[in-house]
This record gives C-alpha cells, sequence and structure tokens, in this order.
C-alpha cells in the first residue's frame, strides 16, 4: 500500500513512524525546506528559540504521552526536565496564583484559598479525573462527550475561581474560553498538573528525535503538494512540483480547510462536508517576541488583565532567561499589508506589548532578538488565518465530529493540530487514533 502524508511537522513525523512501526513505507511531502512545521526551534545569535513548544503534561512515568513515546523509543533519545516549583504562575486581578505539580496538591491550595466553595472545587476534580485518561483505544474516542466548561463548572460562583480554572483552556483553545470542550480540557488540566515537563533543546529535540527514528520513510522537502485527485474508489494520486504520482492512500496534516481546496472534483456530499469544515471557527492568533531577559525566570508566567499576555521561559544562556513572550494579535491587520507596511506595524506591534509586560513585571532589561505576526505562523501551518492552534477545541466543535481522522472522502485521513486537539498530546493522539485504519502489516 503507497501512503503520502501531506506535512513534515510533529504530525507527519509521528504518522511516518506509527506507520513505520506497522509495516509500511510512506512518503512525506513537506512544502518548506525544512521539517518540524511550527513545533521547530530557532537560532539566533548562537541562542536557541522555541517556537511551538514549551511543555506538556502526561509526561510522568506512567502517563499517555509518557507511555506512547517509550513505545515509539523516542524517550530514549530525549532528556524529560522536572519544573522544581511552580510550573505555571497566574496574575489574575491582583493576585497571584502557583500552580504545583500535583493535583492533589492544588485542589488543597484552591480549597484553603476558597474556603466557601470547597465543596464545589471539590466535585470539579472530580468529574475532570472522571474523564481525565488519555487514550486511543477505539472505545474511548467513539464517545462524544459534548460538554462545555461552562456546563461543568455551573455551580462555582466565585469569579476568580473560575478564572483560575479557565486558566487551563489557554493549552488548546483561547484564554478563558468557557465554551471549550470539557472533555480535552479534563485532560490536559489533570496531566497537566500531574506530569507537566520540558524537554531540553525544546521542539527541536523532538523534531531530531523523530528524524532520527525513522528508516523506511521517504522524505521529499521543499514539495508543496497542490493537487490530490480521486475516482469512485477514493484518493489515488497527488500533484507535487507538476508531477502526478500514484498514492493508495493520503494521510493530510496540513489544515482540513486547505486539505479540501486541492481538490477539483468534490462531489454534492463532499462539498456540503468541505463547507462544514469552511464554517469551523479557528482559536485566534497571536504574537511572539523572542527576548533574552536580564532576571532568573523559572516558572511560566500569565498575566491576565484587560489583555493577555505570558512569559514563557526556555532556558538560561549567559545568566539570562532565554523567554517567549506571547500575546493575542489580529491576522487581519497584517494580510494586507505592503513590506513597509506589515514591518513597521510588527515594530509597533512589538513595542506595544514590550511596555505592558514591563508595566507587569520588574524583568530588568529585556533584549528582543526577533518576533513573529500571526502572518509568521500561518507560513509555517499553511493553515487558516495564523491561528494559534488552528481549528477552535469549543464543546460544539468537538461534538459535530466533522474532523475526525476519516474523513468524507475515501482513503484520505487527516492527522495534526486541528483534528483531535492541538500540541504534542494532540498530536500524538491524532496520529494515534489514525493508526487503527491501517492494518498491521505481517
Ligand atoms: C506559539 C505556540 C506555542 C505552542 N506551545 C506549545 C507547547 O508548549 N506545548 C505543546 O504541546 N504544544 C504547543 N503548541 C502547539 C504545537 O506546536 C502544535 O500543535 C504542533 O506543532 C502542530 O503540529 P502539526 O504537525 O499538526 O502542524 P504543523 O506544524 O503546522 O505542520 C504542518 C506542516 O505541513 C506543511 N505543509 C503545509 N501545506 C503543505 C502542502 N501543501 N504540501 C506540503 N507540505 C505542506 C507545513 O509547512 C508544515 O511543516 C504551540 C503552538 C504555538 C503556535
Amino acid at each position: 500500500m503507497k501512503i503520502a502524508i501531506i506535512g513534515g511537522g510533529l504530525s507527519g513525523l509521528l504518522c511516518a513512524l506509527m506507520l513505520e512501526r506497522r509495516g509500511y513505507s510512506p512518503t512525506i511531502y513537506e512544502r518548506l525546506s525544512k521539517l518540524g512545521g511550527v513545533l521547530d526551534s530557532f537560532k539566533r545569535k548562537k541562542v536557541l528559540f522555541d517556537i511551538g513548544f514549551h511543555y506538556s503534561g502526561a509526561l510522568e512515568k506512567g502517563q499517555y504521552l509518557y507511555n506512547s513515546m517509550q513505545g515509539l523509543e523516542l524517550l530514549e533519545k530525549l532528556k524529560l526536565e522536572k519544573y522544581d516549583g511552580a510550573f505555571d504562575t497566574l496574575y489574575i486581578d491582583d493576585e497571584i496564583f502557583e500552580v504545583p505539580l500535583s493535583s492533589l496538591e492544588f485542589k488543597k491550595q484552591l480549597q484553603a484559598r476558597f474556603p466557601k466553595e470547597s465543596e464545589n472545587i471539590e466535585i470539579f476534580f472530580h468529574k475532570c479525573y472522571e474523564v481525565s485518561e488519555i487514550s486511543s483505544k477505539p472505545e474511548q474516542f467513539v464517545k462524544v462527550d459534548s460538554r462545555s466548561l461552562k456546563d461543568v463548572m455551573k455551580d462555582i460562583k466565585d469569579e476568580k475561581l473560575r478564572k483560575v480554572f479557565l486558566h487551563f483552556t489557554i493549552f488548546y483553545a483561547t484564554a478563558f474560553y468557557e465554551d471549550a470542550s470539557f472533555d480535552f480540557y479534563a485532560k490536559i488540566f489533570i496531566n497537566m498538573l500531574d506530569g507537566t515537563r520540558k524537554i531540553e533543546g525544546g521542539g527541536g529535540a523532538i523534531i531530531s528525535a523523530l528524524k532520527e527514528s525513522l528508516s523506511k520513510t521517504t522524505i521529499k522537502k521543499r514539495s508543496e503538494v497542490t493537487k490530490i485527485f480521486q475516482d469512485k474508489n477514493g484518493v489515488n494520486a497527488l500533484l507535487c512540483k507538476d508531477e502526478k504520482v500514484a498514492y493508495d492512500a493520503i494521510i493530510s496534516t496540513v489544515h482540513p480547510k486547505t486539505t479540501l481546496k486541492m481538490f477539483d472534483d468534490l462531489d454534492k456530499k463532499q462539498r456540503r462536508y468541505q463547507s462544514h469544515i469552511e464554517d469551523l471557527e479557528e482559536s485566534p492568533s497571536f504574537f511572539s517576541i523572542f527576548c533574552l531577559i536580564d532576571a532568573q525566570i523559572e516558572s511560566n508566567l500569565y498575566f491576565y488583565g484587560d489583555e493577555f499576555i505570558s512569559v514563557l521561559p526556555s532556558r538560561i544562556y549567559k545568566g539570562k532567561t532565554v523567554a517567549t513572550i506571547l500575546a493575542g494579535s489580529y491576522y487581519s491587520e497584517y494580510e494586507n499589508l505592503s513590506e513597509d507596511e506589515y514591518k513597521k506595524k510588527k515594530e509597533q506591534e512589538c513595542q506595544h506589548h514590550l511596555n505592558r509586560v514591563r508595566k507587569l513585571y520588574d524583568f530588568g532589561e529585556i533584549e528582543v532578538i526577533d518576533s513573529s505576526t500571526p502572518l509568521t505562523k500561518q507560513h509555517y501551518s499553511n493553515g487558516s488565518e495564523g491561528s494559534i492552534y488552528g481549528v477552535l477545541c469549543s464543546a460544539k466543535q468537538k461534538s459535530l465530529s466533522v474532523v475526525m481522522p476519516r474523513t468524507r472522502v475515501k482513503n484520505l485521513y487527516f492527522a495534526g493540530e486541528n483534528i483531535i486537539a492541538p500540541g504534542l498530546i494532540g498530536a500524538f493522539l491524532g496520529a494515534e487514533i489514525l493508526m487503527n485504519y491501517f492494518e498491521e502489516k505481517k
């Protein structure tokens, strides 16, 4: 069976490795000159910066990601790093909440701080534990949990406590998002509290480990797929650099909206499917500042005021903290600018966020090394509107089951951050669920 994978980011490489383990020899098509997509790291002035990976949950021994990475022999190529103290520090309405690496400890701290809500906190954690197991077993992922976070939090009245819980939507949807899918919330919430780790070398190290592990995959870089063909038996070929190449199955890790535009001949039912996909709401877009901060920052700092802003430390370089400042931004404000206008707007926005962050915390000197706009993310993922995590992981959209690994076009499959969920957890889960459709070859 000839299988093509469109996209050489985290999900494309993962799908290739999992297919190899099942006896297949797939081909990856990557449109850029480098593998890694959004996850990769980059070096400027000899300093290593992270783009799309800072930390992840489910990495404690026995948890989902730890087990999956061990199963793929990736853990021996990577070094997990534990946070010494709180992994996140939240600044909410002049109060500080430190998030410890233990769900039981966090629950205890919250009950001490919000005694009137003690019982509701107990119930909330209990509901989260109930669905916190992450699993790619078919019986798990066909169950649709349509509850939103708002539904489950309805008895919690204290606004500040609600905000503390809502912080965790930032990892897969957007800040303080009450309509987020509760199912994925619980998985992120508990698995972060009990298993957050950094990975030495950041996203670049994950990509290198995946690349090194591949032995039967053909990798084609600078190879943009522009068309996908089908006949009555399903997809049968793709077009890359004017060459039509036959395949029995195609896995696209590229945004479903972008992928479906590659077909010239969708039938009526498939066009209806495309129109549902086109209607899906995206997660918001963002601005990143890659900088060196003259202070030792251990914990990820999240400032929730009128506008959200976060400071995510990666590592220490010559006594300074290598960090990314992340803030909300708008794709539409960059979309149609000339080169000069773009540069000017980018500089202004960078300055605006720096001014804000300096007022919130005494960081000492901040040396800006580089920055990126919503257009940068769009360039790396070829997705939709530079959205931070692609398709928004809302309760409504997840319960519609529109974006699942098996599509309405026969032998076309989806993987990647837009399908089940974003991030390392989402990419692994999506790829593992997808493997249920590819029989193990004897
Ligand atoms: C700022 C930021 C911070 C993040 N932080 C974290 C974090 O701390 N922890 C975490 O777990 N997750 C984090 N994430 C999420 C995580 O980085 C992504 O969900 C993940 O990298 C997505 O991988 P992917 O392979 O699904 O998609 P992508 O990385 O977008 O890969 C898609 C690939 O397809 C290629 N492509 C596109 N079109 C074509 C075409 N026509 N032909 C061939 N190739 C094509 C692209 O060039 C790209 O390489 C973060 C994301 C962002 C943006």
